[in-house]
C-alpha cells in the first residue's frame, strides 16, 4: 500500500489492532512516519452521518457535552484572542459545545456537523451547516478538533476549509498523536489494542502534520504538543491495563505533577495531542 502523505510503499505493522474490527492493521510508514489503517473500504457513502461515532454508547447530548466540556474550554482558553470580535467556524463542531462558548466573544459563530441531532438539539441556539459548501467563506477563525483523522482524503480538506478562510485567517486542526508516550514509549499492549479504532484512518505526528498541511498549500505557524490525558491514567494503563485512571486516582492529579509530566512528555514529542496553527501561505 503506497503511503497517501509520501507514496513510498514501504511500512511496517504497529502493534495492537483496531477495537472494533480486530482484521484492520496499523501501519506506520517506514519513509515519512504516518500511521494509517490498511483499508478504508469500511467508510462508505453516508458513514459520518449513519456511524453516531461520537456517541453511540453515551445515553444523551447533555451527557456529551458534559464528557466534552473539558476540551471545549481549554480549547476556548486556547484560542480566546483569535475569537474576540472574529467569524468562527468549527468544522466538526460534534456536540457544540466550543461553537457554544465562542458564540460569546465571536462577532459570528458557524459550526459543520453531519450527526442530525446535534442539529435537533440546538435548532436556532446555534448555526449549524451539514456542509463545508453551505458553511459560505471568510471566516477569520476555522477549527477542526479531532476531524481530519476520520477523512479519508485530510489533503483535499485542509484545502478546502482554506478557501473558507478570510486572507489572514487562520486554521487549528487537533488531532491525537501517533506519538502517543503510551504506544511507543511504554508500548502498552492494552493500550494498543485500546486506542487504534476503524474510525481513525489516519494518525499524525507533528512531522506528518506539518508535511500534510505544507501539502495543502498552507503555512504552518506552529505545531505544539499537547497532553490531554494526565499521569494517574497512563499509570493506571500500565498498572491495571485499563482506561480511566484519571477518574480512579484524580487525587494524583496536581496542576504542577501534571504540567510537568506533560513539559516532559512534549520535549521529546510524546504528547498524545499535536495541535497544528495554520495560515494561508
Ligand atoms: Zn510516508
Amino acid at each position: 500500500m503506497k503511503c497517501y502523505l509520501c507514496t513510498h510503499d514501504t511500512h511496517r505493522v504497529r502493534k495492537g489492532s483496531a477495537r472494533d474490527n480486530s482484521s484492520l492493521k496499523i501501519l506506520e510508514c517506514t519513509n515519512c512516519g504516518l500511521v494509517a489503517l490498511d483499508s478504508a473500504a469500511h467508510i462508505g457513502t453516508s458513514h459520518y452521518e449513519n456511524s453516531g461515532m461520537h456517541g453511540q454508547a453515551l445515553p444523551s447530548m447533555a451527557q456529551w457535552l458534559r464528557d466534552t466540556a473539558q476540551d471545549d474550554q481549554r480549547r476556548f482558553d486556547m484560542l480566546k484572542p483569535a475569537i474576540v470580535n472574529r467569524k468562527v467556524l468549527d468544522f466538526g463542531c460534534g456536540a457544540g459545545g466550543f461553537a457554544l462558548k465562542a458564540q460569546t466573544l465571536a462577532s459570528s459563530v458557524a459550526g459543520v456537523e453531519l450527526e442530525e441531532r446535534v442539529h435537533d438539539h440546538w435548532g436556532d441556539a446555534l448555526t449549524l451547516h451539514r456542509s463545508l459548501e453551505a458553511a459560505g467563506g471568510g471566516y477569520d477563525l476555522v477549527t477542526a478538533f479531532h476531524v481530519i483523522e476520520h477523512l479519508a482524503d485530510p489533503r483535499v480538506m485542509l484545502k478546502n476549509l482554506a478557501a473558507c478562510m478570510a486572507s489572514d485567517g487562520r486554521l487549528v486542526v487537533e488531532v491525537p498523536s501517533s506519538e502517543d508516550a503510551l504506544l511507543t514509549l511504554y508500548a502498552n499492549d492494552a493500550f494498543q489494542k485500546f486506542t487504534y479504532w476503524s474510525q481513525h484512518l489516519y494518525l499524525f505526528n507533528a512531522d506528518t502534520l506539518r508535511v500534510l498541511a505544507n501539502q495543502a498549500g498552507l503555512k504552518v505557524i506552529a505545531v505544539e504538543q499537547f497532553q490531554r490525558y494526565p499521569l494517574s491514567n497512563h499509570l493506571h494503563w500500565l498498572s491495571r491495563n485499563q482506561p480511566g485512571g484519571h477518574q480512579q486516582w484524580g487525587f494524583l492529579d496536581t496542576p504542577a505533577l501534571n504540567a510537568a509530566y506533560a513539559a516532559s512528555l512534549a520535549a521529546v514529542g510524546k504528547c498524545d495531542t499535536v495541535i497544528a496553527h495554520l495560515e494561508k501561505a
